[in-house]
Order: C-alpha cells, then structure tokens, then sequence
C-alpha cells in the first residue's frame, strides 16, 4: 500500500504530494508520520493511502514510523483542509496545521505522565508487614500509608518515606507501580456552581427551531435574552444523541463567565483552546477531545478546528465580532470554514448576536439562514433607557472635560445608591479622523461615503478606499468653527478626571495598555464582579458579553467616533458597540440606564441605536450599501504587496497590477472600482505596502480565485504578496 503524504515544510514549491510505501508502519490516512526527505527526516501528513504509484515501487522510500497512537487527523479534517486550501489557495500543509496545536508538531510537548504506585493484591498487608525486617520502619510506615490511602503517586511516597523505602518495596513486589497519564486542566477554578433555569418561551422556541432547522440559524436575541442559556440547552440535546459539538467564542479571556456556565453544565466533557493556555494545558485538551474523553470544545476561532469527531453542532456567539476573521495567513474566515465542517459532517450552525452582522440578517431574507428571535429580557425589564448628551452644547457651555453634565450626575446618583458603573471609551477614537467640536462635522470622501484619515507626514487627509488626497481643514466647512482636530480621550486621562470628580470610588481600568497576560483580563473583569470596585473603564474588550448585576450605569464617552471611521462597516461597528456596552447596565433588578455622549446627536445611526431599533438600522444600512456598492452588495478585493526593498516591492506591484489588469478586462461588468496604489499606511515594520484595490459586484468565485493565483506567484523571497476579500481594516 502507497501512503500519498505532505511533507510539513513550510515552502510552497513543496506543496505536492509525495509517494510512500507504507510497510508495516501502520500509518492510516490522517496519520502523522515521520519520512525520510532527501538527506533528511521530516514530519508528515498521510492525506490518503491507495494502491497504486506513479512511480515504480522499488524507486519508494518507506514511511519510518507513525507518530501518534490515534491518527491525528480525522477524514473529515481533510477534507475540511482540502476546502480551505481551495478556497484560500494556501498550501496543504498549512491548511493541516490549523488542525493542531502548533507545540505537537516538531515533537515539543509530549503527554505528561506519573507514576503511581498501589499494593500489591497477591499478599495481605499484615503478611507483608510479617516479611519486613524489623528495623525497616519507612517501608512499613510506607504501606500502611498506601493501604490507608489507596493510589499513591510514587513522588509523594519517595518524599514521605524515602526513595529507598519505595525501592525496596517495589522490588519485593509489595507495591506495583504504574504509568499514567495526567490532564493539565486550565482554568480549574471556573465553573464550581450553577443555578439551574427554566427556559422562558423565547428561549424553548429558539432551541425547537435550532434543532429542527435543516439550515444555519441565526439567533437574534437583545442583550440579557439568555442567548448562552439557549446554546447550552441545544449543545446539551446534541450531546446526549452522541454527537459532539463546538461553541467559539470571541475571546476567551474576556468572556471567563461563559467557559465557566459550560464548565458547570458539562464538567469534564468540554474543554477549552485557546493560545492563552500553557503548551501542556493546550495539548492535553487537544489530546481530550481527539481522544472522545471530552466532547465540547469551546474556544476563540481556532477552535472551529477542534479534533471532535461526529460532530453535532458548531456554535458561533457574539456572530458580528471581527475576532472572527483571521489576519495572518492563513486568511480564513471563521464563519465560512464553520459551515463548511458543518455541511461536511451535517452538523447544525447557530449564530448568535444582539446585533448581527448585515450579511448574516441579509441571509435571513433570502432564505439561506433560519431566523430565532428573542426580544425580550429574561429578567422581564426593559432594554436600559439611553440619554442623549450633545457634546456642541457642552462644548459651548465652557465643559471641556470628558464628562458631560448628564453622566455626572448619573454617577453620583449610582455611587449614591451603590450600584456600579461602567465607562466606556472607544479605542477608534485614537484614530486620526477629524471633526469639528462646535458642530460635528466629520471630514468625509466625495467619492465614497467614508471618513477621512488625517496624516500628519504631509498634512493631508485621504481616503483609504480611493485613494482621494485632501487638504486638511483649517476651519470648519460647515459651521466655519477652528475647532476642527483629530484628538481623542485616552483611559488614564479619564481615570484620572473620574478620580478627581468622585475622591471616594474606587476605579478599575482595562485596555490593551495594562492587560497584556492570560490572566489580566480576568482578574480585573472578577475584581469588578466581586464588587470590589465601582467604576470600570475601559476599551472594547469591556463591551463584551459580560454579565454584571449590579450594573446599572453605562457611560459611552465618544460614540460617534468609530461612527466616521474610515471603514465601510463604520456605521454597522457603532450600532454593534453602542447596544452592546448598554446591554451590560441594568441586567439584573435594578432598572438600567445608558448615557451616551455625541457629538452628532441627530444622526441616524444613533438615533435607531438609542431606540435598540436593529431592523430600522438594517434596512438604512442595507439601502447605503446598496447605493455605494459596498459589501454584501459587492465584494472588496485587496492585493497587498509587502517589502523591505521598496523597489522591489513597486516591481511586484506592477506585476500583480498587470495580471489582474487582464483579469479586469475579462470581467469588465464585474468591476466598480479597480486600481493600484501605495497602501494607507506606507510602512509597517520596516515593510513597503502597495495594493491593488477592487471592488466587484458579481463573479465573486472566479475573479477571487484569479487574485488568488495572481498573490502567489508574485510572492517571492523578498517580497510578500496576499489577497484579503472583504478585509475588515484597510489600513
Ligand atoms: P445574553 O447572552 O442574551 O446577553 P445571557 O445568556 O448572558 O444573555 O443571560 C443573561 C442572564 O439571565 C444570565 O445571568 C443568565 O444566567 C440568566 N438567565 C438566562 N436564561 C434564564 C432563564 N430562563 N431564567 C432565569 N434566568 C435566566
Ligand atoms: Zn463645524
Ligand atoms: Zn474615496
């Protein structure tokens, strides 16, 4: 029998398959196996095994041995990898990497084990003890432990008794010892307790239509519907018919409540990935759920990758979140690989979001999702009550601060009645997009309904998507006020300026800057739930699905500043944001309210937002897109061309430029947008970046594929070339 194997050498020119004779090694399809290469031994991956080879069998080297004692792969994970190599036009072999923990690989981390050491069943203790020496005290002392005790691991033994003791007693065959394997379990401390619920109506109806469903479901449900009660109600029927099931999660580190419900529900049977965890942690669950021992696996998008077999159901929660699109190769799309294993081994698909992504609800139109809706609390209460803050009357009103008059009030009376508030700043606002403080006024691109970006080497704005250059504003256009800049708040500025309003509060701050470690995050995110603090400020990891009751104060410092940012999805990202940092007041019994600080306080998007109004959100979004021919009503097709050498990396360019310049004229109708240029942030880490940008309305599969196939061959040593499809950032 012929093993056809890829040699898991990172080079493309590799990316084929070689010929193997398998012999008596017992590799299987899916095996990892070790395999002479040139002058050299390599790993590999058996992606299939036939009878027959092109070449003659006495020209076949044989497969040395197989690694693992279960094949690592599953047919399934082949074919799942043959998918994403088609579709993203990847290599084989870094497609089949995505399936494993990268420590397995090269041999670095190994199954942790220990020996335990048991009496022996042939003799009785008091017989054993009878054939001691009488001054032997440790090894008397050392079985009555273990018959006291039972199991013992050899370790503590030699520490309490002496390595000698034990010696002697193992070769007198008093004691057996064996080998067994240990689980690095993270996160033991999550998910002691659980209140068991009662299913509200909404609830029972969206599990009936998930499970029932022959199509993917989108879960709608407003902020504290109990989505999470639903994906654990559907993952608990999957499972006990057999099956297995995945739940991905933005980011594990900043949703530790839903792990620990899981924990709680399903005790060992799930287990966690994700790349916070130690090497060892990360293989023994890899190694927990590949084996069957564990059969829910939840993680952050990797873990659509997840070693289960049979699968029932693949969970995607908080379905809009940007967590999900991979930005280093390989580029996938978490969604679309979700479906495909899903299609593949005829698992069901929920997605769920108080705000689902424009495509996603776009799909429940047209019939290729299924649509569940909650849109009630479980608590009964309603949405918290958001209050508009106008900034331009603030502003000139003489309150420069970051706090408008309405929020401090609001906080008073919350610190007053001891409840907890939570402020949140939006990161985007760092960014460099100008507006006006007196009116509001955002600088945008006649060309393409985005913002502009200020940049400050040639004191310019321009648009990421057409390139359009701009003089920067000296006065307002619109109101002719120069107090047009491009600065934001930052979270310690507004710690500080908290600290200084109310002396007696204790604040707790999270951002990027001070939760670098596994931990950070969540030590700070159980300070808070432990109510050991009042205020938590911070950025967009705060705006996540966090469950805290005595929230009942939410502050939205800038909202309108990722509303102009210079992405097509600026619109869809502030909705996204704005309910879901309200969705964390008011959750428990106590009433919720939302202070909302804008400067534009009449636009649209905030104005369906502050009324949790999605559909009147969606159906405005919809008709923009539509007009300005963005996604999903057309396709975004980046090029991007990275080097050190500039030159080389312009050379690279115009031959991607060329290339696909054949591929335009092919399609010509397809196109709404095609050209090259230098990238909006010329450097990166030393790096040149140039671009072919397009957008297409139609012929989505066959002008990606030639884009594709236009970025790999322009790829050389010296210059990086890769095409994104609908990035979410363009920078
Ligand atoms: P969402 O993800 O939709 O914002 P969660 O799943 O976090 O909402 O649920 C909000 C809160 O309601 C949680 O504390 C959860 O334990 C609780 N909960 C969920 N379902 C029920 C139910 N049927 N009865 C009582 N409490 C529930
Ligand atoms: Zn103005
Ligand atoms: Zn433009």
């Amino acid at each position: 029998m012929i093993a056809k194997v890829i040699v898991d050498i990172a080079t493309t020119e590799l990316d084929r398959i070689f010929d193997y004779k398998i012999g008596y090694s017992g590799a299987v399809a899916g095996s990892r196996v070790i395999v002479p290469f040139g002058k050299f031994k390599t790993e590999g991956f058996v992606v299939s095994v036939s009878n027959s080879s092109s070449y003659p069998e006495d020209q076949l080297k044989s497969i040395i041995r197989v690694i693992d004692d279960v094949p690592a792969l599953t047919k399934e994970n082949l074919e799942l990898a043959s998918f994403i190599t088609g579709k993203y036009h990847v290599s084989t072999a870094s497609a089949l990497r995505l399936f494993l923990p990268s420590e397995m690989r090269k041999g670095k981390v190994r199954k942790k084990t220990a020996n335990y050491a048991t009496l022996s069943s042939e003799l009785s203790l008091k017989d054993m003890l009878l054939k001691l020496k009488a001054n032997a005290e440790k090894q008397k002392q050392a079985l009555n432990y273990l018959y006291k005790n039972g199991k013992t691991k050899v370790s503590i033994l030699n520490e309490t008794f002496s390595n000698s003791a034990v010696t002697a007693l193992k070769t007198k065959g008093f004691i057996i010892v064996t080998e067994e394997r240990i689980v690095r379990t993270p996160y033991k401390e999550l998910g002691a307790s659980e209140k068991k619920v009662k299913l509200t109506l909404e609830q029972s109806s969206a599990v009936q239509k998930i499970l029932s469903s022959t199509k993917p479901t989108l879960l709608k449900g407003v902020t504290g519907s109990g989505k999470t009660e639903v994906y654990l109600q559907a993952i608990e029927s999957v499972v006990k018919s057999g099956k297995t099931a995945i739940m991905l999660v933005p980011e594990i580190s900043l949703t530790p409540q839903t792990f620990s419900r899981l924990r709680a529900r399903f005790g060992d049977k799930c287990a966690i990935l994700h790349s916070g965890l130690s090497a060892g942690e990360r293989f023994d669950e890899w190694w927990r759920l590949r084996s069957g021992e564990a059969v829910i696996a939840i993680g952050a998008r990797s873990a659509v990758f997840a070693p289960v077999e049979n699968l029932g159901i693949i969970v995607i929660d908080e379905e809009h979140d940007q967590s999900y699109e991979s930005e280093s190769s390989p580029r996938y799309v978490t969604e679309e690989v979700a479906l495909e294993r899903a299609r593949l081994s005829g698992a069901k698909v929920v997605l769920g979001s108080a705000t689902p992504k424009i495509e996603s609800y776009l799909k429940t139109k047209t019939g290729e999702f299924e649509l569940a809706e909650m849109k009630d609390r479980v608590n009964g209460k309603p949405l918290p009550e958001i209050i508009i803050a106008d900034m331009r009357s603030e502003v000139r009103r003489g309150n420069i601060s970051a706090f408008s008059t309405a929020l401090k009030q609001e906080l008073k009376q919350t610190l007053d009645n001891k409840n907890q508030a939570i402020i949140f700043l939006n990161r985007r606002g760092y960014s460099q997009k100008v507006i006006c403080r007196e009116c509001g006024y955002v600088a945008k691109c006649t060309h393409c309904d985005v913002s502009l970006t200020y940049h400050r080497v040639d004191n310019q704005l321009k648009c990421h998507y057409c390139a359009s250059a701009y003089k920067m504003l000296e006065a307002c256009p619109e109101c002719g006020s120069l107090s047009v800049n491009y600065s934001g708040t930052g979270t310690q500025r507004v710690v500080t300026e908290l600290q200084e309003l109310f002396p007696n509060a204790k604040i707790l701050r999270m951002d990027n800057d001070n939760t670098q470690n596994k931990e950070g995050h969540y030590k700070i995110l159980k300070e808070f739930g432990d109510k050991k603090a009042d205020i938590l400020v911070g950025t967009q990891m705060i705006a996540k699905g966090h469950d805290f009751p005595s929230v009942t104060l939410v502050g939205i410092l800038d909202a309108d500043m990722s509303l102009y940012f210079s992405d097509y999805r600026a619109s869809e990202r502030t909705f996204q944001l704005i309910t879901q940092v309200a969705g964390r007041s008011g959750r428990a019994d106590d009433k919720g309210k939302v202070v909302l600080q804008t400067y534009s306080p009449s636009n649209p998007v905030l104005t369906s937002a502050i009324r949790y109004d999605y559909d009147r959100f969606y159906l405005r979004e919809c008709a923009v897109r539509q007009a300005s021919g963005f996604p999903p009503f057309s396709h975004i097709l980046r090029i991007m061309v990275e080097g050190e050498d500039e030159k080389l990396a312009i050379e690279a360019l115009k031959k991607a430029f060329e290339s696909a310049k054949t591929v335009f004229d092919n399609y010509r109708s397809s196109f709404i947008y095609f050209d090259k240029m230098k990238s909006p942030v010329k450097r990166i880490n030393n790096k040149y970046r140039y671009q072919v940008l397009a957008r297409i309305t139609n012929n989505y599969k066959e002008i990606e594929d030639e884009f594709y196939k236009i970025a790999n061959e322009v790829t050389s040593k010296k210059v990086l070339c890769y095409l994104e499809v609908n990035p979410s950032s363009i920078s």
